[in-house]
């Protein structure tokens, strides 16, 4: 089926609309000059997109749009989506009937956001999003001084709402009562090019949006399509009109960026891009700091193995290892001009939350893990007795996961990272402890290095108690 599908959009029948492809391009071209006004529409037989490829809730949404006389489109990513045989993520329709009669025609049904108003349609358990059909830029939308648009509520026709969207490929509308395929911008053959390419002047269109360069380098790298020259090149000099976005609309698009199950290729992506910059300051650092890029890059391929095998992921981890050598790298400063560890990595944790919350609006339950997550690596680090409380916190797992990512990555020794498994497995605190105890007696002492935190008189106490283990091979133990 899947095979059929590509076969039909990839090698359209020859009677297709009778226009050659490089005639078809130049009628392309012209009409994304003049705001294309004539369609190409592609039939059941030309797309092969199948009823049973589509959300039944989207179809019911579209069905009671049209029973109450208005048109209704599934649109955007579930097209491009099928038509490339993926399973789409979500169902979005594009309707002329106002946010007001969208909510008449169905029973669960409420109207959200202010600068664009969309309407969230429950059909059992799905939700599908419906937009009503934007109106020509020429409206008189608001801008902000470098053309950002502000607020956008005015409305428009299929054609206009068409050359609105932001990439050709995502601007397919699905016409369930004929099961037409309608194209205004060339998204077919781009398709069929595996190319990304912005309706209207690129440079225009990320200035209204700058957000809309981050999607140019999500869709790039998860359908791993090229990037048309055109649609590239702005983003060069543009890309710092990406930090007057608001900082919350950032937070979902970097969530969305390495939470998709795609982020090594995405983060790859925004470093071609040069996008990378401001937005993370750690990713700015990780071509200098090469213990940073291999942290990451273990942190990217873990959570896109997470979310390909159905498992959970949250924002606060994925956070938490993409800022974490910020928090190092700033601790290790204060170390140098003097300060105490464990108050430098207090103080650095502080920093970087606070830093970043302003450019990315992380919200507070979110960052109060982050900063649980951050604050015990310290006692992860130093074996003592008194650190297994740690045990039994509540974000003990979260934190035990990010260390051993650390060991993984080869910032912490592979030995530490299994005795807190041993310890973590163990049946009580005693046990643990006593695993503890067994672990450092088969330590040799010429690895061992007592940290010096505190006063002579008191070190002598603690001596056998707190150890920063510097470089061991693992000793052999397990839990009884
Ligand atoms: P996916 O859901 O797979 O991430 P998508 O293309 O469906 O991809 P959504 O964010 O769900 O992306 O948006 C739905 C559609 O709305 C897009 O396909 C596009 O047509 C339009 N759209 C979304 N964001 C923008 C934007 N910033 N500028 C212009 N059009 C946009
Ligand atoms: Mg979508």
């Amino acid at each position: 089926m899947i095979k059929k599908i590509i076969r039909r959009v990839f090698n359209p029948a020859p009677h297709t609309n009778h226009i050659k492809p490089t005639h078809q391009k130049q009628i392309i071209a012209k009409k994304t000059l003049k705001s294309a006004i004539e369609p190409i529409r592609y039939t059941l037989k030309q797309h092969g997109i199948e009823t049973n490829l589509l959300s039944r809730a989207a179809l019911e949404v579209c069905d009671g749009l049209h029973s109450v006389g208005f048109e209704a489109y599934v649109v955007g990513g579930a097209v491009r989506d099928i038509l490339l045989a993926r399973e789409p993520k979500d169902f979005d329709v594009a309707t002329n009937a106002t946010p007001e009669q969208i909510i008449k025609a169905f029973r669960r049904a409420r109207i959200i956001g202010k600068r664009f108003r969309i309407v969230h349609v429950i059909v059992g358990r799905e939700l599908i999003e419906v937009t009503t059909f934007r109106a020509d830029k020429e409206g008189d939308e608001k801008t902000d001084a470098y053309g950002r648009v502000l607020t956008d509520n005015t409305y428009g026709t299929l054609a206009t709402d068409a050359s609105r969207r932001d990439l050709t490929v995502n601007a397919l509308y699905y016409n369930p009562e004929n099961t037409e395929v309608i194209d205004f911008h060339g998204g077919m053959e781009d398709l069929k090019y595996r190319q990304l390419r912005m309706i209207g002047d690129p440079a225009t269109r990320y200035r209204e949006d700058p957000v809309r360069m981050l999607r140019v380098a999500r869709f790039a790298a998860k359908l791993e399509f090229t990037i048309h020259p055109n649609s590239f090149k702005p983003i060069l000099e543009l890309k710092n009109l990406i930090n007057n976005c608001p900082p919350s609309r950032l937070f979902d698009e970097v969530q969305k960026l390495f939470m998709s199950g795609y982020a090594v290729r995405t983060l790859n992506t925004l470093r071609t891009l040069n996008l990378s910059n401001g937005l993370l300051a750690v990713m700015d650092m990780m071509s200098a700091h090469p213990d940073a890029d291999t942290f990451i890059h273990l942190a990217l391929d873990n959570t896109d193995n997470r979310v390909n095998t159905g498992q959970s992921t949250t924002p606060a981890f994925l956070f938490a290892c993409l800022l974490w050598h910020d928090v190092l790298k700033k601790a290790n400063d204060l170390v140098d001009a003097h300060e105490k560890p464990f108050l430098a990595r207090e103080q650095a944790i502080m920093t970087v939350t606070n830093q970043q919350c302003e450019i990315l609006a992380i919200p507070r339950r979110y960052t109060v893990d982050i900063c649980d997550i951050w604050g015990m690596q310290i006692r992860f680090e130093q074996v003592s007795k008194r650190n297994l409380s740690i045990l039994t916190q509540p974000r003990f797992r979260a934190a035990y996961d990010f260390f051993l990512l650390r060991c993984d990555a080869g910032e912490q020794p592979a030995a530490l990272g299994a005795l807190w498994t041993h310890m973590h497995l163990a049946e009580s605190r005693e046990a643990a402890a006593e695993l503890l105890d067994i672990y450092l007696r088969q330590l040799p002492e010429s690895v061992i290095s007592v940290k010096n935190t505190v006063k002579p008189k008191k070190r002598r106490r603690k001596k056998s108690n707190t150890l920063n283990i510097e470089c061991i091979n693992e000793p052999s133990i397990s839990p009884k």
